[in-house]
């Protein structure tokens, strides 16, 4: 069930960050706060595809 997934900054769209998620614990879209090395700040990061 364990899925990769792609993390991107919700304000510039910079896809920062590679993970994986458990579909079966995490069925919906995963957001978090992570840095940026664009904007070099935190911002929310979003699963895409
Ligand atoms: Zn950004």
């Amino acid at each position: 069930m364990r899925v990769n997934i792609t993390l991107a900054c919700t304000e510039c769209g910079d896809r920062n960050y590679i993970s994986k998620k458990n579909k079966r614990n995490n069925p919906d879209r995963l957001e978090l706060k992570k840095y940026c090395s664009r904007e070099k700040r935190s911002t929310l990061h979003r699963e895409t595809k």
